[in-house]
């Protein structure tokens, strides 16, 4: 029997209270709590390990760049990529885009040319082929959804025209929970020479991601989002796309050489982390991968199945309560809206109990205004959630109608 007590036990901040209540978790889509391992992960590398990195000659600094430079073997790994040349160091799956727009878009497209980016998309995967479309006049093409919150192949087909570049898609909603067919996408998307990015920041922690089995061009991520700390992530894209892509940012570490006039770049991927990097981010991010792998994504998925469809069932159960996302294939979300209650509102009372779930737009506004609704509550799961933590959730939610309506 899975042990699943032990499971949470791992997780100090979810012994807390709230309101008077213990803590139930409920946003993770947000970001997701640390398992003692990360957080002692970076605890010990400030009191033990700190000096920065490939600069060094000293055996501090030493130890802290193969630490550092594991991590990076890590993420090889679990994405499965081909060398760890393909795996950059960011702050998130934000930067992550920014970079790809800046660097590879600035190089890449000119006037005229078309990015299609989903409706589903999180504003991060938005709104920097904006800025993009405003610096270079390119057009963004919108992949619009269905009503159950998918995205259709033959939608596809009829979008992509001679002047389509990239697409630009989530594998996973954060605010609809719907998976993307990501592989097929890609398979679509090669046969007229167009290079997908694959927004993996919600995908990562719940499923295994082989980027080579995707065939994806551009994958990125944030840390936080799968246990581990923030303000670290990755962009994992394929090296000769890298290899022609200018830097994004300039300064220490990025260079070989440089006089006044001049600069000799990095290799890969070193040519694309300026600076002092977030060092103790990263070996956080070592230990929450080593947290994922010893769970397993079969474990993952099977813990995670089971709160979506339990939850899923018990909400129907509320009289007028919506479900926003009802994709065939999807993950541990659950958007909701209730007749006669908003969602501010609602949060605002389910706090009251220490329930955490957010209530927004879920920096996804088109979604919204796709279903009409200015925001939607939103229970996302993580490993350490529980049937009990829904069911809390629910009598919450019957709590606060009795005083809303
Ligand atoms: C959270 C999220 C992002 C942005 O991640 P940051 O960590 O804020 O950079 C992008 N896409 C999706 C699908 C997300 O859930």
């Amino acid at each position: 029997m899975f042990d699943q007590a032990a499971l949470k036990a791992q997780f100090p901040i979810l012994s807390l209270s709230e309101k008077g209540h213990p803590l139930v978790y409920l946003d993770n889509a947000s970001t997701s709590q640390k398992p003692v391992s990360v957080i002692d992960a970076i605890n010990r590398y400030y009191r033990e390990q700190n000096a920065n990195v490939h600069r060094g000659v000293y055996g501090l600094s030493e130890r802290g760049t193969e630490a550092f430079e594991g991590v990076r073997e890590q993420v090889r790994h679990l994405l499965n990529a081909r060398s760890y040349k393909e795996v950059i160091f960011v702050r998130g799956a934000t930067e992550a885009i920014n970079l790809v727009a800046q660097s590879w878009g600035r190089t890449n497209l000119c006037a005229g040319d078309e990015v299609i980016v989903s409706e589903m998309e999180h504003h991060s995967n938005l709104v920097p082929w904006q800025m993009l479309r405003d610096q270079l006049n390119i057009k963004i093409i919108k992949w619009p959804i269905n009503d159950q919150g998918e995205l259709s192949l033959d939608d596809l087909t009829g979008l992509i025209t001679s002047r389509t570049k990239l697409i630009a898609v989530t594998h996973m909603s954060n605010a609809l929970g719907s998976i993307n067919p990501i592989a097929e996408i890609v398979k679509l998307a090669h046969q007229s020479d167009i290079k997908v990015l694959v927004d993996g920041a919600q995908s990562i922690s719940h499923m295994a991601v082989d980027v080579q089995a995707l065939d994806c061009d551009f994958f990125v991520f944030s840390g936080h989002k799968m246990y581990a700390p923030t303000g670290i992530g990755g962009l994992v894209a394929k090296q000769d796309l890298l290899e022609a892509m200018p830097p994004y940012q300039g300064g220490g570490d990025m260079i070989y050489s440089v006089t006044f006039d001049k600069t000799e770049y990095n290799e890969l991927p070193y040519k694309f982390e300026a600076g002092t990097p977030n060092i103790a981010g990263v070996i956080g991010l070592g230990a929450a991968i080593k947290f994922i792998q010893a769970l397993g994504f079969e474990q993952i998925a099977k813990i995670e199945d089971d709160l979506l469809h339990y939850a899923t069932k018990r909400l129907t159960e509320i009289e007028g309560l919506r479900i926003i996302g009802t994709a065939k294939n999807k993950g541990a979300v659950v958007s909701f809206v209730i007749d006669g209650a908003h969602p501010h509102d609602l949060a605002t009372l389910l706090d009251q109990d220490g329930v955490a779930v957010r209530a927004s737009h879920h920096c996804a506004m088109p979604v919204m205004q796709k279903f009409n609704v200015p925001a939607t509550v939103r229970a996302s799961f993580g490993v350490y959630n529980t049937h009990e933590d829904i069911d809390r959730l629910v009598d919450s939610v019957h709590e606060a109608l009795d005083m809303l309506r």
